[in-house]
């Protein structure tokens, strides 16, 4: 990529007793709020302290606009980084905390008292400058820690799961001045979540890891449309996977034979042969007490159904392959659905999704 505001390459972080980071390579723009993403242990906060210089890479490169980083410690970066345990200095008020950073960059005292009193009132904490850190909550905590880390003006932040010690309520706020804050500054966020919809509130641009990989990269809505992989498929949304071999093709349409039976998918990237594996998406389902002639149908019996709001997922059993579909309540009231009971699904094969790399 051109212009790259970081980039990575072929990045590698290898831990005695474990292979964190397996070949990473990523470029991101000035201005972008990335999402990384990707089970418990994948290597997110690796790859971010890698990013921070808190890590060496055992090989590979990261570069900061355009210059490599190999050997340049964290506090030459310009990369602060805000994590959940937030590590601001207990004893120290909060403005004291707040100015910390450009004390290290040995900016006068009243340079030092201006600026950060400026993001004091920009955080909404300029009538609690003088108290003690421990004397706050743990959102106000939580707004100091990103003024101490924005008052020197990086080009770039770090955050790292920085919400997942609020409450939901907090939490939903917080992303809004996150949001706000990433607007107005047109700094780079570089963002660790394993919250999908923290993730789809805030990134232009998503990247999934699993294993020390990235498994896909782009735009939230695409990656949970047009997944890449099973594991993707699997992660980002409430998909049903099948598989099976391609028999031949019903005009557009691909003709897939399974063990759950026959079903035609858009066939623009399969051959007349072959194996293949595509997902229907749960809301993308339709069920009814009885068989209707649609092209792709199964019957199963409803395992059980569990309550998310307004919609409801409904678990079925097709032939031990659990479907997951996903209804609002005024859909299936007709139906009564209750575990135990059959019903029929069927979708359109324009909803089904090809995965590109067959699983
Ligand atoms: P994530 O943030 O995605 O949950 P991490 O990047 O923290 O994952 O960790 C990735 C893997 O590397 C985990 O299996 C973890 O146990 C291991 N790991 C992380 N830090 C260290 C370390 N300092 N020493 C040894 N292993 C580590
Ligand atoms: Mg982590």
């Amino acid at each position: 990529m051109k212009n790259a505001l970081v980039s990575l390459r072929k990045l590698e972080k290898k831990y005695p007793c474990h292979h964190a980071v397996r070949g990473i390579d990523l470029d991101i723009r000035a201005g972008e709020f990335i999402a990384l993403m990707g089970p418990s242990g994948c290597g997110k906060s690796t790859t971010l302290r890698l990013i921070a210089g808190l890590e060496e890479p055992t090989s590979g490169e990261i570069f900061i606009a355009g210059r490599s980083m190999n050997g340049v410690p964290a506090f030459e970066r310009d990369t602060p980084m805000v994590w959940q345990s937030l590590a601001l200095f207990p004893f120290l008020s909060v403005m004291e905390n707040v100015e910390f950073p450009l004390r290290m960059k040995k900016i006068g005292p009243i340079e030092r008292k201006k600026r950060a009193m400026e993001w004091l009132d920009r955080m909404g904490l300029s009538a609690m400058a003088e108290r003690n850190v421990a004397q706050l909550s743990g959102g106000q905590r939580q707004r100091v820690a990103i003024a101490r880390a924005l008052v020197t003006q990086p080009p770039i932040l770090l955050l790292d799961e920085p919400l997942s010690a609020l409450d939901a309520h907090l939490r939903v706020r917080m992303q809004t001045e996150l949001s706000r804050l990433h607007k107005e500054l047109g700094i780079t966020f570089i963002y660790v979540t394993h919250a999908q919809s923290e993730a789809f509130a805030l990134a232009d641009r998503i990247m999934l890891m699993n294993g020390g990989t990235i498994q896909q990269s782009g735009r939230p809505q695409d990656v949970y449309r047009e997944p890449e992989n099973a594991f993707v498929a699997e992660f980002m949304g409430m998909n049903n996977i099948i598989s099976g071999t391609v028999s031949g093709r019903s005009g557009e349409f691909a003709v897939i034979e399974t063990p759950l039976g026959r079903f035609e998918v858009p066939g623009g990237r399969l051959g007349n042969s072959g194996p293949a594996s595509f997902v229907v998406s749960a809301d993308r389902i339709s069920l009814a007490g009885e068989g209707s002639g649609a092209t792709n149908r199964v019957h199963g019996s409803v395992i059980g159904i569990e309550f998310f709001g307004s919609t409801q997922t409904v678990f079925i059993d097709v032939a031990g392959h659990e479907f997951r579909v996903q209804k609002q309540q005024h859909e299936i009231d007709a139906l009564d659905l209750q575990p135990g009971r059959d019903v029929h699904l069927n979708w359109q094969p324009a909803h089904a999704w090809v995965l590109p790399q067959a699983a």
